[in-house]
Protein backbone atom coordinates (compact mmCIF):
# COMPACT_ATOMS: atom_id res chain seq x y z
CA UNK A 1 0.00 0.00 0.00
CA UNK A 2 2.69 2.50 0.91
CA UNK A 3 4.58 1.27 -2.58
CA UNK A 4 1.56 2.06 -3.62
CA UNK A 5 1.15 5.36 -2.85
CA UNK A 6 4.99 6.64 -3.13
CA UNK A 7 4.36 5.17 -7.15
CA UNK A 8 0.91 7.25 -7.54
CA UNK A 9 2.52 10.78 -6.33
CA UNK A 10 5.81 10.00 -8.52
CA UNK A 11 3.75 9.66 -11.63
CA UNK A 12 1.96 12.76 -10.68
CA UNK A 13 4.92 14.42 -10.24
CA UNK A 14 6.36 13.19 -13.61
CA UNK A 15 3.16 14.11 -15.25
CA UNK A 16 3.37 17.74 -13.62
CA UNK A 17 6.43 17.88 -14.90
CA UNK A 18 5.59 17.19 -18.35
CA UNK A 19 2.39 18.97 -18.53
CA UNK A 20 3.26 22.37 -16.83
CA UNK A 21 7.09 23.36 -17.57
CA UNK A 22 5.99 26.62 -17.46
CA UNK A 23 4.24 26.57 -14.40
CA UNK A 24 7.12 24.81 -12.49
CA UNK A 25 9.65 27.21 -13.76
CA UNK A 26 7.10 30.47 -12.61
CA UNK A 27 7.79 29.32 -9.94
CA UNK A 28 11.39 28.15 -9.13
CA UNK A 29 13.25 30.17 -11.70
CA UNK A 30 13.29 33.19 -13.22
CA UNK A 31 10.67 34.45 -15.98
CA UNK A 32 10.23 36.94 -18.14
CA UNK A 33 6.91 38.21 -17.90
CA UNK A 34 6.65 40.53 -20.62
CA UNK A 35 8.23 42.87 -22.87
CA UNK A 36 7.22 45.76 -25.14
CA UNK A 37 8.28 49.07 -27.06
CA UNK A 38 6.69 51.91 -27.92
CA UNK A 39 8.10 54.63 -30.41
CA UNK A 40 7.27 58.54 -30.23
CA UNK A 41 8.70 59.79 -33.36
CA UNK A 42 10.94 61.85 -33.44
CA UNK A 43 11.45 61.87 -30.14
CA UNK A 44 12.11 58.57 -28.32
CA UNK A 45 11.74 55.05 -27.69
CA UNK A 46 10.18 53.30 -24.71
CA UNK A 47 11.30 49.71 -23.94
CA UNK A 48 9.42 47.95 -21.17
CA UNK A 49 9.88 44.96 -19.37
CA UNK A 50 8.99 42.56 -16.51
CA UNK A 51 10.54 39.58 -14.87
CA UNK A 52 9.97 37.61 -11.99
CA UNK A 53 12.17 34.89 -9.74
CA UNK A 54 11.93 33.06 -6.30
CA UNK A 55 15.17 35.01 -5.69
CA UNK A 56 15.86 38.84 -6.13
CA UNK A 57 16.71 39.67 -10.01
CA UNK A 58 20.19 41.84 -9.59
CA UNK A 59 20.44 42.94 -12.83
CA UNK A 60 18.78 44.12 -15.76
CA UNK A 61 20.48 45.19 -19.45
CA UNK A 62 18.86 46.56 -22.16
CA UNK A 63 20.54 45.63 -25.49
CA UNK A 64 20.65 47.33 -29.00
CA UNK A 65 21.82 48.33 -32.44
CA UNK A 66 21.02 50.24 -35.11
CA UNK A 67 20.24 49.31 -38.36
CA UNK A 68 23.21 51.07 -40.50
CA UNK A 69 25.81 50.76 -42.61
CA UNK A 70 28.93 50.73 -40.04
CA UNK A 71 32.60 49.19 -40.31
CA UNK A 72 31.93 47.07 -36.88
CA UNK A 73 28.57 46.09 -35.34
CA UNK A 74 28.61 48.27 -32.38
CA UNK A 75 26.17 47.58 -29.73
CA UNK A 76 25.00 49.28 -26.65
CA UNK A 77 24.12 48.32 -23.63
CA UNK A 78 22.02 49.87 -20.73
CA UNK A 79 22.49 48.85 -17.34
CA UNK A 80 19.20 49.61 -16.14
CA UNK A 81 19.01 50.53 -12.23
CA UNK A 82 16.09 49.52 -10.14
CA UNK A 83 16.04 48.02 -6.30
CA UNK A 84 16.29 44.18 -6.18
CA UNK A 85 13.88 42.40 -5.82
CA UNK A 86 11.98 38.85 -6.91
CA UNK A 87 9.49 40.91 -9.80
CA UNK A 88 11.16 43.83 -11.58
CA UNK A 89 8.83 45.87 -13.83
CA UNK A 90 11.20 48.48 -15.65
CA UNK A 91 10.92 50.79 -18.38
CA UNK A 92 13.70 53.21 -20.06
CA UNK A 93 13.48 55.43 -22.38
CA UNK A 94 16.16 56.15 -25.65
CA UNK A 95 15.82 59.66 -26.34
CA UNK A 96 16.96 60.52 -29.53
CA UNK A 97 18.34 63.97 -28.43
CA UNK A 98 21.36 61.73 -26.63
CA UNK A 99 22.28 60.16 -30.02
CA UNK A 100 21.27 62.87 -32.53
CA UNK A 101 18.31 61.88 -33.73
CA UNK A 102 17.14 58.94 -36.09
CA UNK A 103 15.70 58.97 -39.43
CA UNK A 104 12.24 58.04 -40.79
CA UNK A 105 12.30 54.79 -41.76
CA UNK A 106 15.15 53.53 -39.86
CA UNK A 107 15.05 50.51 -37.36
CA UNK A 108 16.78 49.15 -34.33
CA UNK A 109 17.29 45.67 -32.37
CA UNK A 110 17.11 45.14 -28.80
CA UNK A 111 17.13 42.65 -25.87
CA UNK A 112 17.02 42.08 -22.44
CA UNK A 113 19.93 40.09 -20.38
CA UNK A 114 18.30 39.44 -16.94
CA UNK A 115 19.87 37.99 -14.34
CA UNK A 116 18.81 36.76 -10.90
CA UNK A 117 21.19 36.52 -7.32
CA UNK A 118 20.94 32.43 -7.65
CA UNK A 119 23.09 33.43 -11.32
CA UNK A 120 20.45 32.68 -13.36
CA UNK A 121 20.51 34.56 -16.85
CA UNK A 122 17.85 35.14 -19.61
CA UNK A 123 18.69 36.99 -22.82
CA UNK A 124 15.30 37.03 -24.90
CA UNK A 125 15.32 37.31 -28.79
CA UNK A 126 16.49 40.19 -30.60
CA UNK A 127 13.29 42.35 -31.84
CA UNK A 128 13.52 44.65 -34.95
CA UNK A 129 11.36 48.16 -34.04
CA UNK A 130 10.78 50.18 -37.14
CA UNK A 131 11.29 54.39 -36.31
CA UNK A 132 8.17 55.44 -38.49
CA UNK A 133 6.97 58.83 -38.78
CA UNK A 134 3.59 57.65 -37.78
CA UNK A 135 2.48 61.26 -38.17
CA UNK A 136 1.10 60.90 -41.86
CA UNK A 137 -0.30 57.52 -43.56
CA UNK A 138 2.15 57.00 -45.97
CA UNK A 139 1.85 55.46 -49.94
CA UNK A 140 4.75 53.95 -51.61
CA UNK A 141 6.11 52.90 -54.90
CA UNK A 142 9.09 50.98 -55.90
CA UNK A 143 10.89 51.02 -58.72
CA UNK A 144 14.58 48.87 -59.08
CA UNK A 145 16.01 49.76 -55.73
CA UNK A 146 14.29 53.24 -54.82
CA UNK A 147 11.24 53.01 -52.88
CA UNK A 148 9.00 56.47 -52.64
CA UNK A 149 7.08 56.64 -49.74
CA UNK A 150 4.65 59.76 -49.83
CA UNK A 151 1.55 60.89 -47.97
CA UNK A 152 0.33 64.08 -49.89
CA UNK A 153 -0.42 64.40 -53.54
CA UNK A 154 -1.02 62.03 -56.69
CA UNK A 155 0.22 59.00 -57.47
CA UNK A 156 1.10 61.10 -60.83
CA UNK A 157 2.88 63.33 -59.17
CA UNK A 158 5.12 60.76 -57.43
CA UNK A 159 5.84 58.65 -60.51
CA UNK A 160 6.88 61.74 -61.92
CA UNK A 161 9.60 61.82 -58.80
CA UNK A 162 10.46 58.63 -59.89
CA UNK A 163 11.46 59.00 -62.88
CA UNK A 164 13.43 61.82 -61.83
CA UNK A 165 15.59 59.34 -59.50
CA UNK A 166 15.91 56.77 -61.56
CA UNK A 167 17.33 59.89 -64.15
CA UNK A 168 18.99 61.06 -61.71
CA UNK A 169 20.93 57.54 -61.28
CA UNK A 170 21.62 57.03 -64.88
CA UNK A 171 23.05 60.81 -65.46
CA UNK A 172 25.32 59.55 -61.98
CA UNK A 173 26.75 56.10 -63.85
CA UNK A 174 27.55 57.44 -67.18
CA UNK A 175 29.38 60.80 -65.13
CA UNK A 176 30.89 59.16 -62.79
CA UNK A 177 30.46 55.06 -63.01
CA UNK A 178 28.82 55.61 -59.25
CA UNK A 179 25.85 53.29 -58.96
CA UNK A 180 23.55 52.39 -55.92
CA UNK A 181 24.71 49.44 -54.53
CA UNK A 182 22.16 49.11 -51.66
CA UNK A 183 18.53 49.86 -51.22
CA UNK A 184 17.51 53.46 -51.41
CA UNK A 185 14.37 54.66 -49.39
CA UNK A 186 13.13 58.22 -50.02
CA UNK A 187 10.46 59.89 -47.77
CA UNK A 188 8.89 63.04 -49.58
CA UNK A 189 7.52 65.32 -46.44
CA UNK A 190 4.51 67.97 -47.94
CA UNK A 191 6.73 70.69 -47.17
CA UNK A 192 9.81 71.46 -45.16
CA UNK A 193 7.53 72.17 -42.46
CA UNK A 194 6.57 69.25 -41.81
CA UNK A 195 9.81 67.62 -42.64
CA UNK A 196 11.62 69.73 -39.84
CA UNK A 197 9.02 67.92 -37.39
CA UNK A 198 10.48 64.84 -38.53
CA UNK A 199 14.18 65.86 -36.71
CA UNK A 200 15.56 66.46 -33.75
CA UNK A 201 17.60 69.72 -34.63
CA UNK A 202 16.04 71.21 -37.40
CA UNK A 203 17.81 73.97 -38.96
CA UNK A 204 15.07 76.28 -40.36
CA UNK A 205 16.52 76.10 -44.18
CA UNK A 206 16.55 72.35 -43.72
CA UNK A 207 14.44 71.31 -47.08
CA UNK A 208 16.30 67.89 -47.95
CA UNK A 209 18.58 65.57 -45.65
CA UNK A 210 20.12 62.16 -47.30
CA UNK A 211 20.79 60.32 -44.58
CA UNK A 212 23.58 58.09 -46.05
CA UNK A 213 24.46 55.74 -43.82
CA UNK A 214 21.02 54.22 -43.95
CA UNK A 215 19.74 54.54 -47.58
CA UNK A 216 17.23 57.09 -46.36
CA UNK A 217 16.31 60.32 -47.48
CA UNK A 218 14.14 62.85 -46.47
CA UNK A 219 12.67 65.82 -48.32
CA UNK A 220 9.98 68.25 -48.68
CA UNK A 221 8.54 68.82 -51.95
CA UNK A 222 4.91 70.22 -52.25
CA UNK A 223 2.69 68.87 -55.06
CA UNK A 224 2.99 72.19 -56.63
CA UNK A 225 6.62 72.51 -56.57
CA UNK A 226 7.75 69.46 -58.90
CA UNK A 227 10.55 70.99 -60.58
CA UNK A 228 12.20 71.85 -57.50
CA UNK A 229 11.64 68.84 -55.85
CA UNK A 230 13.08 66.68 -59.14
CA UNK A 231 16.61 69.05 -58.97
CA UNK A 232 16.08 67.86 -55.10
CA UNK A 233 16.07 63.92 -55.18
CA UNK A 234 18.94 63.71 -58.02
CA UNK A 235 21.17 65.67 -55.61
CA UNK A 236 20.22 63.68 -52.23
CA UNK A 237 20.22 60.77 -54.40
CA UNK A 238 23.73 61.50 -55.69
CA UNK A 239 25.18 61.71 -52.45
CA UNK A 240 23.65 58.62 -51.56
CA UNK A 241 25.20 56.98 -54.12
CA UNK A 242 28.29 58.68 -53.94
CA UNK A 243 28.62 58.07 -50.02
CA UNK A 244 27.57 54.38 -50.69
CA UNK A 245 30.68 54.03 -53.35
CA UNK A 246 33.18 55.72 -51.12
CA UNK A 247 32.74 54.42 -47.41
CA UNK A 248 35.39 53.81 -45.38
CA UNK A 249 36.47 53.90 -41.53
CA UNK A 250 39.47 56.27 -42.67
CA UNK A 251 38.59 59.83 -44.31
CA UNK A 252 35.79 61.21 -46.00
CA UNK A 253 35.23 63.01 -49.22
CA UNK A 254 36.27 66.78 -49.84
CA UNK A 255 33.35 68.75 -49.47
CA UNK A 256 33.88 70.09 -52.58
CA UNK A 257 33.53 66.64 -54.41
CA UNK A 258 30.85 65.49 -52.58
CA UNK A 259 28.45 68.63 -53.07
CA UNK A 260 29.56 69.52 -56.35
CA UNK A 261 28.62 65.57 -57.67
CA UNK A 262 25.68 66.13 -56.20
CA UNK A 263 24.81 69.43 -57.67
CA UNK A 264 26.12 68.39 -60.99
CA UNK A 265 23.66 65.52 -60.93
CA UNK A 266 21.08 67.94 -60.62
CA UNK A 267 21.62 69.31 -64.11
CA UNK A 268 22.83 72.75 -65.08
CA UNK A 269 23.61 75.08 -62.30
CA UNK A 270 21.14 77.48 -61.44
CA UNK A 271 21.11 81.27 -62.68
CA UNK A 272 21.28 82.16 -58.94
CA UNK A 273 24.40 80.72 -58.44
CA UNK A 274 25.78 81.47 -61.48
CA UNK A 275 25.70 84.72 -60.64
CA UNK A 276 27.38 84.30 -57.56
CA UNK A 277 30.62 82.47 -59.48
CA UNK A 278 30.50 84.85 -62.08
CA UNK A 279 31.03 87.97 -59.50
CA UNK A 280 33.83 86.20 -57.97
CA UNK A 281 35.39 85.46 -61.10
CA UNK A 282 35.12 88.88 -61.96
CA UNK A 283 36.03 90.02 -58.36
CA UNK A 284 39.08 87.85 -58.14
CA UNK A 285 37.41 86.53 -55.15
CA UNK A 286 36.92 82.72 -55.17
CA UNK A 287 37.52 80.54 -52.38
CA UNK A 288 40.31 77.95 -52.72
CA UNK A 289 40.06 74.19 -53.37
CA UNK A 290 41.84 73.72 -49.94
CA UNK A 291 38.98 75.92 -47.90
CA UNK A 292 36.36 74.01 -49.83
CA UNK A 293 37.89 70.28 -48.76
CA UNK A 294 36.37 71.60 -45.75
CA UNK A 295 32.35 72.04 -44.23
CA UNK A 296 31.04 74.82 -46.24
CA UNK A 297 30.41 78.55 -44.25
CA UNK A 298 26.74 79.05 -42.58
CA UNK A 299 26.89 82.55 -44.27
CA UNK A 300 24.45 82.52 -46.83
CA UNK A 301 26.40 84.13 -50.04
CA UNK A 302 29.68 82.24 -48.86
CA UNK A 303 27.76 79.37 -49.05
CA UNK A 304 26.61 80.03 -52.31
CA UNK A 305 29.39 79.98 -53.56
CA UNK A 306 30.97 77.40 -52.30
CA UNK A 307 27.99 75.21 -54.15
CA UNK A 308 28.62 77.03 -57.28
CA UNK A 309 32.41 76.74 -56.91
CA UNK A 310 32.08 72.68 -56.39
CA UNK A 311 29.56 72.14 -59.24
CA UNK A 312 31.80 73.99 -61.61
CA UNK A 313 35.11 72.11 -60.20
CA UNK A 314 33.36 68.74 -60.89
CA UNK A 315 32.34 69.57 -64.23
CA UNK A 316 35.57 70.46 -64.90
CA UNK A 317 37.02 67.37 -64.05
CA UNK A 318 34.20 65.69 -65.81
CA UNK A 319 34.13 67.52 -68.72
CA UNK A 320 38.12 67.69 -69.55
CA UNK A 321 39.13 63.98 -67.61
CA UNK A 322 36.11 61.67 -68.60
CA UNK A 323 33.94 59.63 -66.50
CA UNK A 324 36.81 56.86 -65.80
CA UNK A 325 38.96 59.32 -64.26
CA UNK A 326 36.00 60.14 -61.75
CA UNK A 327 35.46 56.73 -61.07
CA UNK A 328 39.25 56.32 -60.26
CA UNK A 329 39.17 59.12 -57.86
CA UNK A 330 36.27 57.64 -55.71
CA UNK A 331 37.77 53.98 -55.92
CA UNK A 332 41.17 55.81 -54.66
CA UNK A 333 39.05 57.96 -52.07
CA UNK A 334 36.67 54.56 -51.05
CA UNK A 335 40.95 53.57 -49.82
CA UNK A 336 40.80 56.23 -47.31
CA UNK A 337 43.24 58.44 -49.28
CA UNK A 338 43.80 61.70 -48.12
CA UNK A 339 42.83 64.76 -50.33
CA UNK A 340 46.12 65.57 -52.05
CA UNK A 341 47.00 61.79 -52.42
CA UNK A 342 43.97 60.69 -54.31
CA UNK A 343 43.79 63.48 -56.63
CA UNK A 344 47.70 63.02 -57.47
CA UNK A 345 47.04 59.23 -58.07
CA UNK A 346 43.91 59.62 -59.97
CA UNK A 347 44.52 63.22 -61.79
CA UNK A 348 48.73 63.65 -61.51
CA UNK A 349 48.08 67.14 -59.98
CA UNK A 350 47.67 67.78 -55.73
CA UNK A 351 44.52 70.44 -54.46
CA UNK A 352 47.22 73.68 -55.33
CA UNK A 353 46.89 72.35 -58.98
CA UNK A 354 43.42 71.41 -59.23
CA UNK A 355 43.11 75.15 -58.04
CA UNK A 356 45.19 76.44 -60.70
CA UNK A 357 43.83 74.47 -63.57
CA UNK A 358 40.27 74.97 -62.92
CA UNK A 359 40.92 78.38 -62.28
CA UNK A 360 42.81 78.80 -66.33
CA UNK A 361 39.21 76.96 -67.04
CA UNK A 362 36.90 78.79 -65.95
CA UNK A 363 38.22 82.13 -66.97
CA UNK A 364 39.41 81.42 -70.78
CA UNK A 365 37.43 84.25 -72.03
CA UNK A 366 33.89 82.79 -73.71
CA UNK A 367 31.45 84.22 -75.80
CA UNK A 368 29.45 87.42 -74.68
CA UNK A 369 27.23 86.38 -72.05
CA UNK A 370 23.89 86.05 -72.80
CA UNK A 371 22.72 88.58 -70.99
CA UNK A 372 22.89 91.05 -73.65
CA UNK A 373 21.24 88.59 -75.96
CA UNK A 374 18.30 87.90 -73.78
CA UNK A 375 15.03 89.46 -74.88
CA UNK A 376 13.96 92.07 -72.07
CA UNK A 377 10.47 90.45 -71.55
CA UNK A 378 12.77 87.08 -70.58
CA UNK A 379 15.08 89.38 -68.02
CA UNK A 380 11.73 90.60 -66.48
CA UNK A 381 10.62 87.28 -66.12
CA UNK A 382 14.50 85.90 -64.59
CA UNK A 383 14.06 89.14 -62.36
CA UNK A 384 10.32 87.79 -61.40
CA UNK A 385 12.11 84.37 -60.31
CA UNK A 386 14.66 85.79 -58.19
CA UNK A 387 12.47 86.09 -55.23
CA UNK A 388 10.93 82.39 -55.86
CA UNK A 389 15.03 81.35 -56.18
CA UNK A 390 16.34 83.03 -53.09
CA UNK A 391 13.31 80.81 -51.69
CA UNK A 392 14.47 77.65 -53.34
CA UNK A 393 18.31 78.42 -52.22
CA UNK A 394 16.69 78.78 -48.83
CA UNK A 395 15.38 75.03 -48.90
CA UNK A 396 18.32 73.79 -50.81
CA UNK A 397 20.71 74.50 -48.63
CA UNK A 398 21.40 71.43 -46.22
CA UNK A 399 22.65 70.78 -42.90
CA UNK A 400 25.92 69.62 -43.93
CA UNK A 401 26.69 68.99 -40.08
CA UNK A 402 23.63 66.38 -39.97
CA UNK A 403 24.74 64.44 -42.61
CA UNK A 404 28.08 64.07 -42.06
CA UNK A 405 27.40 62.83 -38.57
CA UNK A 406 25.97 60.02 -39.88
ZN1 LIG B 1 24.28 68.46 -50.83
Amino acid sequence: MIKKASLLALVICLLLTVLSPSLIQARTGLTLLSSSAQVEFPSRFIFNMSAESDVNITGVRLCYTVDRVSFAQVTSEVCIEFVPTTTVDVSWALEMVRIGGLPPGSSIKYWWIIEDGKGEKIKTTPAQLQFDDTRYSWHSLTEGKVTIYWYEGEESFVRELMAAAQQALTKLGQNTGAYLERPAKLYIYADAQDLQGAMIYPQEWTGGVAFTRYGIMAIGIAPDNLSWGKRAIAHELAHLVIHQMTLNPYNSLPTWLDEGLAMYAEGPLVPLYKAYLDKAIAEDNLISVRSLSSPFSAYTEESLLSYAQSYSLVEFLITSYGQDMMLELLLIFKQGSSYDEALGKAYGFDMDGLDALWRDYITVPTQPVEKELMPPALIGVISALAAVLLLWLGLAIESWAWRRGW
